[in-house]
């Protein structure tokens, strides 16, 4: 079973903070922007909220690991590595006014979403995001065998796109929150 959890830039306030651990905090006090601080922290906190329903503990008690492959700073992407539970798999993107976050028991996922009008061409906005999904997920593991979708999104305007593992999905859940 899979999951598709949606939020958007409107659930950002100072409420949300408290689930966050102090490395989520610091890239918040990085980001300059309004809108990326919101969508950076609705983000961390959905990716917690899916995390900490689907394992069944709190969402400050989910461990997220961003360490980046390349360099070692804590902007990769995120892994889960709940110690003593099996950990998800999971995949976060952002744009405009959306936040999704993917989750899969079974291997690693890959979740785009994308604004239409913020591509410079429209037109290959759908070959765009199942491309990116398709990377994600081929970067969580060399071996990922699975297959990309198109994924309805919440609001008009914008385009997103699920990559799943084989045998993962027939039973999608798509929640809203908070
Ligand atoms: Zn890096």
């Amino acid at each position: 079973m899979a999951f598709v959890w949606w939020s958007s830039l409107t659930a950002a306030g100072q409420g949300l903070l408290g689930m966050l651990d102090s490395a989520e905090q610091a890239r918040l006090e990085s980001l300059d922007r309004p809108a990326d601080r919101g969508r950076s922290m609705v983000g961390a906190a959905l990716l917690r909220a899916a995390v900490a329903s689907h394992s069944g503990i709190a969402p400050a008690d989910v461990v997220v690991d961003r360490t980046c492959e390349e360099c070692g700073a804590p902007h990769g992407a995120p892994r889960i590595v709940n110690p003593g539970r099996a950990a998800p798999w999971v995949s976060v993107s952002h744009s405009g006014l959306l936040i999704v976050v993917a989750l899969s028991g079974r291997g690693p996922v890959g979740v785009d979403v994308q604004r239409v009008a913020d591509l410079e061409d429209p037109a290959a906005a759908p070959e765009w995001v199942r491309r990116e999904v398709l990377f994600k997920a081929r970067s969580g593991s060399p071996h990922w065998d699975g297959s990309a979708r198109e994924l309805e999104a919440p609001l008009p305007g914008y385009l997103a796109a699920l990559a799943l593992p084989a045998g993962d999905g027939q039973d999608l859940v798509i929640r809203n929150w908070p």
